[in-house]
């Protein structure tokens, strides 16, 4: 690569908020035939918002405000969209105690003497816990997209809150975009599969990667790589960065944790997906100028 080239593309990039810290991140976009991307908070706003709340054998209220208590003490964004939504019902509000967080399973802790456990189905499987009739709603949740956790009171499964997280505007055409560059797009995702197939399919991603814990996303990677193929991870998250690390070029959103910007070899300072394509296209021009 000629500096010159070098400086006249990560001019381009800098002046559409797309950063490369490095030339040879530059280059390597342009060669790039495999974009994974992380679901929550990188095709996705990573804002989900509570639609429904499915009691058990529980009054309602009761079911939310048990849950809130247990997601208060977690960072998770699904436990901020819980608590957001008990604070709006104004739920009494209870304390939890020996709060534990279980990384891609959910939390739990005992809330007015009861022990609540609030996740997945991964979750309620280590525990022994039978989901019985709210199997059925779970399903018909997450085909529609949404994110369901189950909440489970002493041992049994006792409801659900389920969660909607928009797509980013821009994402089904980035996904587009990518497709024209000859670039496959994989869906990566601790979430669901069912959930994850819906939201892909509403976005044109064929390929998803669903249900993967959070330190075996870099691994997924990995595997990519192992098949020859030239990979980016796009990705928000902490949890995303030893992905970002592991790919042939890391692309962190602006708007994510300062873990996964420092790991990255480019930053999308607008958080945009259609920055991800761009990219693409600013390392191809680069080389072009170069020959
Ligand atoms: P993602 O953020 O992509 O969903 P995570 O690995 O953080 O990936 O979580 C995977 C799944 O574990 C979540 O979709 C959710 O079902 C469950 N989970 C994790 N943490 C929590 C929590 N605090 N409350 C409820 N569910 C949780
Ligand atoms: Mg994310």
């Amino acid at each position: 690569a000629t500096p010159t080239a070098i400086m006249v593309g990560t001019g381009l990039g800098a002046k559409r908020g797309v950063l490369f810290k490095n030339a040879m991140a530059l280059e390597t976009a342009a060669r790039l035939d495999t974009v994974v991307m992380d679901k929550t908070g990188t095709l996705t706003k990573g804002e989900p918002e509570v639609t429904d709340v499915i009691a058990d054998g529980i009054d309602e209220a009761r079911l939310l405000a048990l849950t809130a208590a247990v997601e208060r003490e977690s960072e998770h964004p699904l436990a901020q969209a819980i608590v957001a939504e008990a604070d709006r019902r104004g739920v009494s509000t209870l304390r939890a105690d020996g709060f534990d967080s279980v990384p891609g399973h959910g939390a739990v802790a005992t809330v007015d003497g009861h022990r609540v456990l609030v996740g997945n189905r991964r979750l309620m499987a280590r525990e022994n816990i039978q989901l019985d009739g709210l199997a059925a709603r779970r399903e018909e949740l997450a085909n529609g997209g949404r994110t369901a956790v189950i909440v489970a009171v002493d041992g049994r499964a006792s409801g659900l809150v389920a969660m909607a997280d928009a797509p980013r505007e821009t994402a089904a055409a980035a996904v587009a975009g990518l497709r024209r560059l000859g670039a496959e797009v994989v869906m990566l995702t601790g979430d669901n599969e069912a959930t994850a197939r819906r939201i892909a399919s509403l976005l044109g991603v064929t390929t998803v990667i669903a249900d993967v814990l959070p330190g075996d996303k870099s691994t997924k990677v990995a595997e990519l790589q192992a098949e020859g193929r030239r990979v980016a991870m796009v990705g928000d998250g902490v949890n995303d960065a030893p992905a970002l690390a592991q790919a042939d070029v890391g692309v962190a959103i602006g708007a994510g944790t300062d873990v996964a910007i420092e790991t990255a070899d480019v930053v999308l300072m607008r958080s945009d997906p259609l920055d991800v394509p761009a990219a693409i296209q600013i390392g191809r021009g680069t080389l072009r100028k170069m020959r």
